[in-house]
């Protein structure tokens, strides 16, 4: 049995007919571009997310693109962020003209480490004064310790940008007025970014994003840049975009929305058995497999919440992980590595100062990680023969 890292015909099958009615309702209504279906699409996500505005936008790209431009992201500007994510993460500040300043990932989570991000801006106050947003990745489903990031961002006043492309519906434990309130990914900073490139937990049958928001006034702002910074149209105080986001993946989304909290509970359910079948595995005792931590499972489960973790992906660490991999996909098992190369080692950077600064953990986690099958309808036979594929790798010795 092939087991595919992500196959999306399971998910499709059921909603298939509505989905494509909704399909054709948009194509006969003749509105191809924004309108109803867009801002209804709008409504819904930032709701699901505890936002209170939403700006629906071409990809995840775009929607960090036009909040890095809504906030004047420009030549000489930096912006704090990992080395160890998606490359649009930092695509976007050098289209902007600004250059991103790399703080290293924790260990445990993937995610930026908020202890040295906070000494990166003690350290040099002429540098952090040039910082002009700071955008933490909620890597593979589960939220950054915003907790301290958005303390440490505000005493110095630098907006938060939440690349929550792989963690809508991701939730984190926030202190507020003296208690712990959970709050989901995208409603905490200046702005969240979402992605619904198909491989994301809400994915369209397209390219699609959303930024989302509590402030009125700089939703406003965003919606202006999306529309080449026309307002009124063709009245053109600022530069924007054509960020806009199609009808057809509006209602399409829609669609998925309404079962996202269950294929959320499903990678749950997944992540759970792979962790009970590497334990029976051995794997786990000889440090051959790590598997990842989800941080927040412990105290969300005290506090009844079911969204810590929403496993976009389900990353190990592996050791002689190349050869895994490579044994692996031989076998017909689908595994990915996110990301082979962390964004300072990029050749873009070359020449640009980055050469000689090192981020270890990410560049650890670089030849140490790999993303395994965790899609919502995956079966228990597969993830056996997954776990059985990994055990038979290690069996086979050096
Ligand atoms: C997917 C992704 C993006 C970009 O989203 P697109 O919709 O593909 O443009 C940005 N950041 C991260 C972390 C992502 O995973």
């Amino acid at each position: 049995m092939r087991v595919p890292l992500l196959d999306l015909h399971e998910q499709l099958k059921p909603l298939r007919e509505e989905i494509i009615a909704a399909v054709t309702e948009v194509i006969d209504s003749t509105t191809y571009i924004m309108g109803p279906k867009v801002e209804q699409l709008e409504r819904e996500v930032a709701s699901y997310s505890g936002a209170a505005h939403g700006i629906g936008v071409a990809s995840g790209t775009d929607a960090l693109l036009a909040v890095l431009m809504t906030i004047g992201v420009g030549p000489g500007d930096l912006v704090l962020t990992t080395p160890y994510t998606f490359f649009a993460t930092m695509g976007c500040v050098l289209r902007l003209g600004a250059r991103p300043l790399f703080v290293d990932i924790d260990p445990i989570s993937y995610n930026l480490d908020p202890g040295l991000m906070e000494e990166a801006l003690a350290a040099d106050p002429d540098r952090t004064a040039r910082i002009k947003a700071i955008i933490p990745v909620h890597l593979y489903g589960q939220c950054a310790d915003m907790a301290r990031i958005m303390a440490v961002a505000d005493r110095y006043g630098i907006p938060v940008v939440e690349d929550a492309a792989q963690a809508i519906g991701a939730a984190c434990p926030m202190p507020e007025n003296g208690q712990v309130v959970w709050r989901r990914a995208g409603s905490l900073g200046l702005a969240g970014c979402f992605s619904f490139f198909p491989s994301k937990n809400l994915g369209g049958v397209g390219d699609g994003g959303m930024i989302v928001c509590q402030d009125a006034d700089f939703a406003e702002r965003v919606k202006i840049i999306r529309v080449h910074g026309g307002a009124p149209r063709y009245h053109h105080g600022v530069v924007g975009g054509n960020f806009r986001l199609d009808p057809i993946q509006a209602v399409v989304l829609s669609i998925k929305l309404a079962h996202l909290d269950s294929w959320h509970h499903q990678r749950r359910e997944n992540a759970a058995r792979y962790r009970r079948l590497f334990r029976e595995s051995g794997l786990l005792e000889n440090d051959l497999v790590t598997l990842p931590v989800a941080v927040y499972e412990a105290a969300a489960g005290a506090a009844g919440c079911r969204d810590y973790h929403i496993y976009n992906q389900f990353v190990i660490r592996a050791s002689r992980r190349d050869e895994l991999r490579t044994y692996l996909q031989a076998a017909g098992v689908g595994v990915e590595v996110y990301y082979p190369i962390p964004l300072h080692r990029q050749k873009c950077l070359a020449g640009l100062g980055y050469d000689e600064l090192t981020y270890p953990t990410s560049e650890q986690a670089a030849t140490q990680t790999l993303a395994l099958p965790i899609y919502p309808e995956l079966t228990a036979a597969a993830q056996e023969q997954v776990v059985a594929s990994i055990a038979a790798f290690y069996a086979q010795g050096e």
